[in-house]
C-alpha cells in the first residue's frame, strides 16, 4: 500500500491528508504543535475551494461554523465612500458555490484533524516536529523529535506542508525566491459591528494613501461574530507602539468614527513576504501551501492557493500510483507554481498598490476603474473570476 507522510497539521496539511487517505493511501500526519494554534490568519474561502472542501465532506461544517458573504466591496477611506460593492452571485453558472464563507483556518485544521483521527488509514501524531527528511530511490524518510524522543518514519511520499519556515524545503535546498516587506501588518480583532455601523459587506478593502485598511467579519468560536481589521503598520513600528491604547484608537477612529468603542479582544502583528520556492518537488519529497509560496494577505489567496495545490497533488499522486510516470508530478510543480505566481503573486501585490497609491491621478484612475467593473455584469464576473482563483483552476490542465 503507497503510504504518503504529510508534515504539517495546518489546514493545508489536513486538506492533504484526508485527500490522500480518501484515495487510499496509507496517512502519517506529523504535526509539530499538541494542538491547533487559534491566532486570526486566513478566514476567505473562496468559490473554487468550497467546492473541493464539499468533494473532502467538509462543507456543511466550514458553512456551519463560518459566516457566508455574497458581497465584496471596495471604500474610498478618507471620503468614507463606497466605491464598488461587488456580487459573487455573477459566478452563478460557473461555480455551485457564488459566493465566499468567511471560516477561520485553525475550524479547518481542527476539523480535518477530528477526521483523520477516526480513519483506520491514518496515522495522526501531534507533538512531533520533523527536523529533517531524506529519500533514497524508492523510499522518503523523515527524521522527527516526539514525545518519546527521536522517531524516523519512512513512506513512498513525504509532502511538506509545514508553512512559511518550512523544514521540509530547507532539507531539500530549495531556495525561496522573492522577498519581504519593509512594513508589518497589524491584525486586530474587535466586537465593534461594522456592517450596522456603516452597512459594509462581511469582507471589505479600504484604500488610503495614508494607511489602508481591510475589514472582515468572522464567526469566532463562540459563533456570535467579531471583526478583523488590517492596517500596515509603519517600517520599524514595534509591537508595543502598534498595539498600545492610543494607536489602536486612533487606527480604528480612521475606519469610522466611534469603531474605538468595540472592546478590542485580540492584536497581532504578521511579517508579511512574496515568495515561491525555486521548486515543488524533488525526487519523493513534494511541497504545498505556504511551504511553498507566501504573499500579503491583501486577497485572501494564500490559504486557498495551498488547498488547491494539496487537491491537485493528490489528484497527480493518484495518477502516478495508478501507473502514470512520473511527469505527472512534475506537471503539478510546473502548473502550481506558474499558477500561483500568475494569480496570486500578481494579484496580491495588485490589491497592495491599489489600497496604498498616493498618486492623486493614479488613485483615482483606480478606482474609477473598479467602479466600472461594479457597473457592469459581465467585467464583475470577470474580476470576481480572476479574484476568486476560479479562473486559476479551470486553466486545464493533464494528469496523465
Ligand atoms: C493576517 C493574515 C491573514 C490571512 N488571510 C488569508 C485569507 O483570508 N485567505 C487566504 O487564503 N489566506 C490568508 N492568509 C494566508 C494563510 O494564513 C496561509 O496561507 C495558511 O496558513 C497556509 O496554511 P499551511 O497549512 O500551508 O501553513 P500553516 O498554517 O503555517 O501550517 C503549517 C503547520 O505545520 C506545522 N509545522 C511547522 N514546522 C513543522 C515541523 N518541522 N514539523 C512538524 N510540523 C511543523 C505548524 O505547527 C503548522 O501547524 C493570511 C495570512 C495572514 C498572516
Amino acid at each position: 500500500m503507497t503510504h504518503v507522510i504529510v508534515v504539517g497539521g495546518g489546514p493545508v496539511g489536513t486538506v492533504a491528508a484526508l485527500d490522500a487517505a480518501r484515495s487510499g493511501f496509507d496517512v502519517t500526519i506529523v504535526e509539530a504543535a499538541t494542538e491547533v494554534q487559534d491566532d486570526p490568519r486566513a478566514s476567505t474561502l473562496h468559490p473554487p475551494t468550497l467546492e473541493m472542501l464539499d468533494d473532502l465532506g467538509l462543507l456543511d461544517e466550514v458553512l456551519r461554523l463560518g459566516l457566508t458573504a455574497r458581497y465584496f466591496d471596495f471604500w474610498d477611506k478618507p471620503n468614507r465612500s463606497l466605491v464598488a460593492r461587488l456580487d459573487h452571485e455573477v459566478l452563478r453558472d460557473e461555480t455551485r458555490f457564488p459566493f465566499v464563507v468567511q471560516t477561520e483556518q485553525h475550524k479547518i485544521a481542527r476539523l480535518g484533524l477530528d477526521r483523520l483521527e477516526a480513519l483506520p488509514n491514518v496515522d495522526v501524531r501531534l507533538g512531533t516536529r520533523v527536523t529533517g527528511v531524506e529519500q533514497s530511490a524508492g523510499t522518503a524518510t523523515v527524521h522527527a523529535e516526539g514525545p518519546g524522543g527521536p522517531v524516523d518514519l519512512a513512506g513512498d511520499w513525504v509532502i511538506g506542508c509545514d508553512g512559511a519556515r518550512s523544514t521540509v524545503r530547507k532539507s531539500m535546498d530549495i531556495e525561496f525566491e522573492g522577498y519581504t516587506w519593509d512594513e508589518r501588518f497589524v491584525v486586530l480583532t474587535t466586537l465593534f459591528d461594522f456592517a450596522e455601523a456603516m452597512d459594509c459587506s462581511y469582507r471589505a478593502y479600504f484604500a488610503d494613501p495614508v494607511e489602508w485598511s481591510n475589514l472582515f467579519k468572522v464567526a469566532g468560536d463562540d459563533l456570535k461574530g467579531r471583526w478583523r481589521v488590517v492596517f500596515p503598520a509603519r517600517p520599524g513600528e514595534s509591537d508595543e507602539e502598534a498595539l498600545s491604547d492610543e494607536s489602536v484608537r486612533r487606527r480604528m477612529e480612521a475606519v469610522w468614527p466611534g469603531a474605538s468603542a468595540g472592546e478590542v479582544v485580540h492584536g497581532k502583528l504578521y511579517r508579511v513576504h512574496q515568495r515561491v520556492a525555486q521548486k515543488f518537488r524533488v525526487g519523493r519529497v513534494l511541497l504545498s501551501g505556504d511551504a511553498a509560496h507566501v504573499n500579503n494577505p491583501i486577497g485572501g489567496l494564500g490559504l486557498n492557493c495551498g488547498i488547491h495545490d494539496a487537491v491537485e497533488l493528490m489528484e497527480a499522486l493518484r495518477a502516478h500510483e495508478g501507473g502514470a510516470s512520473t511527469d505527472v508530478l512534475d506537471a503539478y510543480e510546473t502548473r502550481r507554481r506558474d499558477l500561483n505566481i500568475r494569480y496570486v503573486q500578481e494579484q496580491t501585490v495588485g490589491n497592495k498598490r491599489r489600497l496604498e497609491e498616493t498618486d492623486p491621478e493614479l488613485r483615482a484612475q483606480r478606482l474609477d476603474e473598479l467602479r466600472e467593473i461594479a457597473a457592469d455584469e459581465e467585467s464583475q464576473r470577470r474580476f470576481l473570476r480572476r479574484t476568486s482563483l476560479l479562473e486559476s483552476v479551470r486553466e486545464p490542465h493533464v494528469t496523465g
